[in-house]
């Protein structure tokens, strides 16, 4: 049951891989009634169309060429946001580990950015939505009403993203999973545009030791404040 529907509010929830960002903001986007948008699933998706066609992560220009032939839409549907990559649904495609460490490489080029830069900001215009990324309180929305930045211990978010992956077609071990994460972070953290960073006015949350319910609520608290 959504609770906060007459506030038309833009809400951003960034932070590292398995922090626990898609479960919160699903559910928060739920109790809400907002919409929710997964900007790494964007990411995610340009990364797919890049091995499809060839394209070098570090191909500044094919990505650049890349990006103008594609066109990417999130669609709500009763199985939850779907991601639709060139008239193909590719919402589970994109999931595949190989393409976690790809979209984090597209992801650092500056053309990619800028073309996913209108893209997610079209997404949000209608307000009332929950965006998840790694810039979105930064960068993308630096206007969002609530900013939230979720984190936890390197081990725990290992753990979750293992559960996540397990019963995948070539699950990888515990071990190799946080390696990748722990890479991905780095990555992430340390490229030049738009670097994974908390917001100056961002709310920070440890999820290490909360539940799923514990940093919704923690966040509704927030959100019920704003005038
Ligand atoms: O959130 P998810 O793990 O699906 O994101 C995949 C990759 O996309 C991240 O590792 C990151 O490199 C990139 N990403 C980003 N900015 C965002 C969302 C995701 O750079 N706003």
């Amino acid at each position: 049951m959504a609770e906060e529907s007459s506030k038309a509010l833009v809400v951003t929830i960034d932070g590292p891989s398995g922090a626990g960002k898609t479960s919160v903001s699903k559910l928060l986007a739920q109790k809400l009634g907002y919409r929710y948008i997964d900007t790494g699933a964007l990411y995610r998706a340009i990364a797919l169309a890049a091995r499809q066609q060839g394209v070098s992560a570090d191909d500044e220009s094919g990505l650049a060429e890349l990006c103008l032939r594609l066109t990417i839409d999130l669609k709500s549907s009763d199985s939850g946001l779907r991601v639709i990559l060139d008239r193909t649904d590719v919402t589970d495609a994109i999931r595949e580990p190989h393409i976690s460490m790809l979209a984090s490489a597209v992801s650092a080029q500056p053309v990619v950015r800028s073309y996913l830069l209108s893209l997610q900001r079209a997404l949000a215009s209608k307000k009332n939505v929950v965006a998840e990324g790694r810039d979105m309180g930064t960068v993308v929305l630096p206007w969002a009403d609530a900013k939230f930045f979720l984190d936890a211990d390197p081990r725990i978010r290992a753990q979750r993203r293992f559960e996540e992956l397990r019963g995948h077609n070539d699950a990888p071990d515990l071990e190799s999973v946080e390696k990748d994460m722990l890479l991905r972070d780095k990555n992430d953290s340390t490229r030049a545009v738009a670097p994974l960073e908390p917001a100056s006015d961002a709310i920070r949350i440890d999820s290490t030791r909360l539940s799923l319910q514990q940093v919704v609520d923690c966040m509704l608290d927030h959100i019920r404040r704003i005038p």
